[in-house]
């Protein structure tokens, strides 16, 4: 049969999400969902919305640009909002890496390198570390732009600010430009956002997926000085002027303004990773030092392939990595504290029988 696929479409090779089996009722801690829901301000400012469904929402998310503009005491005009931050992600690859060079750590969010094969992008990987740590050199050490995870994903491993901020200077001098994916930032310590208004080369994405607990609505957003976002904006209105609708918006609004709920929930959730790590670790897991709502966890002796397994038929879903250096590992989202205990006991009883 002739193949109908533009040559675009022939290279890609999609990125794979954290599973959703239905045979039964899981725990499900797979894909870094907050294990609280949304602030019930994010709902009730849904629910003003659905008298307006008719309209089409505002062009450009006025509301909720100022909203995340305060939040981080920077312009509406250096904010930049979509469809999810993966949707943000696309469409920066698109504006600012396409057909050029861009360089980013060999394990970090598996969707970078789907939108470099999209997007015909020389896609350079340089490895973390034996320690997984980010190699700096590494990374800046060829040419082109660059993108990384902060803290990065699937390590939960953070870089000082210190360190983003000398990154940040020395690709500003050599005219290269730096996307920094905050996917987790609010569960670590610090944020390069402050960075936008010295370097006019840095990029910051976040997402409300995560420490929001809105990912069933897909709201993202990039920050960084106008011409970056004037420039996303030109894409943006080139494919999808509305990519947010108006439940997403005021729900996002909402949420972002709702600074005690975050923080309380932010906090609960810090704690019982905390606390489940000390327990892995007594248990004899390898436990990186988190700074997000995950573990990245591995045991010296049974597989990480039998602790999956083992949970699986505990009713608990985690994500495992089958690239060479991940595949000992297993990234286990921070749920409640009971849906934590039940993790510890599953452990627990995998490492007993083997
Ligand atoms: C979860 C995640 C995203 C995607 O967030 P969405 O807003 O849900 O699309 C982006 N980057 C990293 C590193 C993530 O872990």
């Amino acid at each position: 049969m002739k193949d109908f696929r533009s040559s675009a479409a022939r290279g890609v090779t999609p990125y794979v999400c954290g599973e959703q089996p239905d045979d039964r009722e899981y725990i499900k801690l797979n894909a870094n969902e907050n294990a609280y829901p949304p602030s019930p301000r994010a709902l009730e400012a849904m629910r003003a919305q659905m008298e307006k469904l008719q309209y089409y929402p505002d062009l450009t998310s006025a509301g909720l640009r100022r909203a995340i503009a305060d939040a981080h005491g920077i312009r509406p005009e250096q904010v930049y909002v979509g469809n999810g931050s993966d949707e943000v992600l696309a469409f920066s690859f698109l504006t600012f890496f396409a057909g050029k060079t861009l360089c980013a750590p060999d394990l970090t969010y598996s969707f970078y390198p789907c939108y470099a094969k999209l997007f015909g992008v020389d896609y350079r990987e340089a490895p973390l570390r034996e320690d997984f740590s980010v190699d700096v050199e590494a990374l800046l050490g060829g040419e082109g732009d660059v993108i990384l995870a902060n803290p990065n994903a699937p390590t939960s491993l953070e870089l000082s600010q210190g360190t983003i901020r000398e990154m940040a200077e020395r690709l500003n001098r050599q005219g290269r430009l730096l996307i920094v994916d905050e996917a987790y930032a609010a569960f670590g310590t610090g944020t390069a956002i402050p960075l936008i208004d010295a370097y006019p080369n840095v990029l910051v994405i976040r997402t409300f997926s995560k420490a929001h607990a809105l990912a069933g609505l897909r709201i993202g957003y990039a920050v960084g000085q106008e011409a970056l976002i004037e420039a996303l904006n030109g894409v943006k209105d080139s494919i999808n002027s509305y990519p947010l609708d108006r439940l997403a918006a005021a729900a996002a609004q909402a949420a972002i303004e709702d600074t005690a709920y975050l923080e309380q929930t932010v906090s609960l959730i810090c704690q019982t990773r905390d606390r489940t790590a000390q327990r892995l670790a007594k248990l004899g897991m390898t436990v990186l030092p988190s700074r997000t709502n995950f573990l990245f966890a591995t045991h010296p002796d049974v597989p990480a392939r039998t602790l999956l397994q083992a949970l699986r038929e505990d009713g608990i879903l985690v994500r495992h990595f089958s690239h060479p250096r991940l595949e000992n590992y297993l990234r286990i989202t921070v749920g409640t504290d009971e849906q934590m205990d039940r993790v510890v006991r599953g452990v627990e009883r995998a490492i007993g029988r083997a």
